[in-house]
């Protein structure tokens, strides 16, 4: 009886960390099996969380009651909101963080999560009976037993590490890679394919002379990830900015002939917009310097992570290479770079719950799926997790669409374009940039997320208080006039026009040159109209200048999203046969097949399907 569970989680990185705890806050049991429970929540590659698209990432899963924005926030040791400058859409938060305490607290967490069970082991192989998923079998032969099984390997499944020549199985550094079960699943009638990643060498920050490199400082005034009471920090850790060069470059390029990235051993894709220095070097072959962040790996270690320089070039060549730019030239590297090639399943072969068509009960998230980041297998992971719990529960599927979040944008990619190279999260990918931002993630998800039983009424009261301060607050805006002899000092300072008469505030919030603490005359005046509330100040401050200033376009984009959403709400059956329809290529009929789209909207997003393919399917539908 021991043995049996409700879902099972292959895997404890961030995917299967965010699906246990998930599953397991929505009341059924999980069992989390992995190969080390030491190594739960490792960040595999840079310290940090978020970033851009990444950053308005974590911020959904925080608002649908998932961990990783409450670990993010507790355990940084700098924050940052990246393109301030530009309009709030592209406002994205991002956080260096502790690498040992931020898998400390994830772990914490999850002892924490009842429900959540735990085993040091290898999952080799899947019992599957009849077509019908009954459980795991461990390397050490042991069987544990659950209907429902979300499967998040990562980079462990056949993994093989490059370092120049050498090369040698492992899922990570110093962690044995994991078999048996891409073999079991291939087996089963999965297919897989093979991609790459890499990451820099470590070095000992107490040999950087960081003298010479520019300080890269957080923000003044340090937002956060969670929409909770997590604590803002009271103090940052600096990173540095320096160069490579022309003389770093030559000898990078003396290693090429050894570098498996060049000399064929390695065969999987890369992933496009994380390149390693030696394919920055030859694809852009006229720069002669890349930049290089150099970043603290947590607040009480000397370890230091150097963000640009991901390679797998042979030990000796990286420590000369590195020795040749400024600030590194006594550095003693604590642990050499490397590539990683590893197994990964097509998404292609998943529905929108991430469940897999194949076998029922079957979930994969996370880097399994050819996806690359933490934070993309976070959202994966919590969404695998939520769906497993609701099946169990025989309740409704879980899914969330393009229009309301960037994890509906990264699955319904995923599983309708399938993706060929390490799959990372762009805002260019979301179609409705204006209406998914990192402010308003708890507006568009929190009430979903408490509907389904993930969300505490905690998160909802305090987006309830928020909405209504917001509300309260641009109301006075409304009402309340500005004279000229107070306003036009202003406006001149900031290059706006002046004006000859009174005006309501809102007027003047909406130029662009002006935000609304600009016009708090009285010091504290708008913090007063707001009063008590559960969330800070400045978040309710935000929230009514990025309305008065963008309804306008965020209504045409909403407006946008509902006239092409009646494709969405067109479903096509699964089991449709499209050969029945004359007019479309076989071509377009093989990939209809094999997707299976949910809905016209889907249908329409499958590369190779045309809009005369799409409207020929409409036709025979409504016919
Ligand atoms: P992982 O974090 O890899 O976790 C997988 C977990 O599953 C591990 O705990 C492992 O022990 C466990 N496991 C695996 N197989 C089994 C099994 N059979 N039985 C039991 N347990 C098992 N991301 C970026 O965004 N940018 C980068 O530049 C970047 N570079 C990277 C470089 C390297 C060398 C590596 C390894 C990763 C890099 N990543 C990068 C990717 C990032 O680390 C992953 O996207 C992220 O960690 C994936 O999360 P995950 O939960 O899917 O898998």
């Amino acid at each position: 009886m021991e043995n049996k569970f409700d879902v099972i989680v292959v895997g404890g990185g961030h995917a299967g960390c965010e699906a246990a705890a998930a599953a397991a806050n929505l009341g059924v049991s999980v069992l989390l099996i992995t190969m080390n429970l030491e190594t739960i929540a490792q960040m595999s590659c840079n310290p940090a969380m978020g970033g851009i698209a990444k950053g308005q990432i974590i911020r959904e899963i925080d608002a649908l009651g998932g961990y990783s924005g409450i670990v993010s926030d507790e355990t940084m040791i700098q924050f940052k909101m990246l393109n301030r400058s530009k309009g709030p859409a592209m406002w994205s938060p991002r956080a260096q963080s502790d690498r040992w305490l931020f898998a400390r607290k994830w772990r914490i967490m999850l002892e924490n999560t009842e429900n959540v069970f735990f085993i040091q082991d290898m999952v080799q192989d899947l019992i599957v009976e009849n077509n019908e998923l009954q459980g795991v079998v461990t390397g050490t032969g042991s069987r544990y037993f659950a209907r429902h099984v979300v499967l998040t390997n990562g980079t462990f499944l056949n993994g093989i590490i490059h370092i120049g020549e050498d090369q040698y199985g492992g899922g990570r550094a110093g962690e044995r890679a994991a078999t048996g079960l891409t073999a079991c699943l291939n087996n089963l009638g999965f297919e897989s394919g093979r991609m790459k990643t890499g990451t820099p060498p470590r070095v000992d920050g107490r040999t950087i002379d960081y003298s010479v490199m520019d300080v890269q400082g957080g923000d003044v005034n340090p937002a956060k990830f969670s929409f909770l009471d997590t604590k803002p920090l009271t103090r940052q850790k600096d990173c540095h900015l320096t160069y490579t060069n022309d003389a770093v470059h030559d000898v990078l390029r003396e290693g090429f002939d050894r570098s498996p990235m060049f000399n064929g051993r390695i065969q999987g894709v890369g992933p496009r917009y994380c390149p390693s220095i030696e394919d920055k070097i030859n694809r852009f072959a006229e720069r002669n310097r890349h930049q290089i962040f150099v970043e603290p790996e947590g607040w009480d270690t000397c370890e230091v992570y150097v963000n640009g320089f991901s390679t797998s070039l042979p030990k000796e060549v990286q420590l000369k290479a590195l020795s040749l730019i400024p600030g590194f030239e006594k550095a003693r590297v604590f642990r050499p770079g490397y590539a990683i090639e590893y197994d990964y399943f097509p998404p292609t072969q998943l529905k929108h719950t991430l469940e897999t068509k194949l076998i029922d009960g079957l979930f994969f998230a996370g880097q399994i799926n050819g996806t690359t980041g933490y934070e993309e297998a976070a959202s994966q992971g919590l969404m695998a997790g939520i769906n497993a719990a609701q099946k169990v529960l025989e309740k409704d599927p879980f899914v969330l669409s393009r229009d309301e979040s960037y994890i509906g944008v990264l699955i319904d990619d995923l599983i309708t374009k399938g993706t060929e190279e390490p799959y990372r999260m762009f805002t260019s990918r979301a179609e409705y940039r204006i209406l998914l931002r990192q402010d308003n993630a708890d507006e568009r998800l929190t009430p979903k997320g408490y509907e389904l039983g993930l969300a505490k009424k905690e998160r909802l009261e305090r987006l309830e208080n928020k909405q209504e301060a917001t509300q309260k607050l641009l109301r006075y805006f409304k009402k309340t006039s500005v004279k000229p002899e107070q306003i036009n000092p202003v406006l001149k300072e900031k290059g706006s026009a002046e004006v000859k008469v009174a005006n309501k505030m809102d007027a003047f919030i909406v130029r662009p040159q002006l935000h609304v603490d600009d016009l708090d005359f009285e010091k504290n005046q708008f913090k007063n109209v707001i009063g008590e509330i559960l969330c800070s100040p400045e978040e309710v401050l935000e929230q009514a200048e990025i309305k008065l200033k963008y309804q306008g376009y965020i209504d045409k984009e909403k407006d946008m999203a509902d006239r092409l959403n009646r494709f969405e709400n067109l479903y096509i059956k699964e089991d449709f046969d499209y050969a029945q329809i004359k007019s479309i290529s076989a071509e377009a009929i093989e990939k209809l097949k094999k997707i299976k789209p949910k809905t016209l909207g889907q249908a329409s997003r499958i590369s190779g399907i045309t809009p005369a393919d799409v409207s020929a399917i409409m036709i025979f539908i409504q016919k």
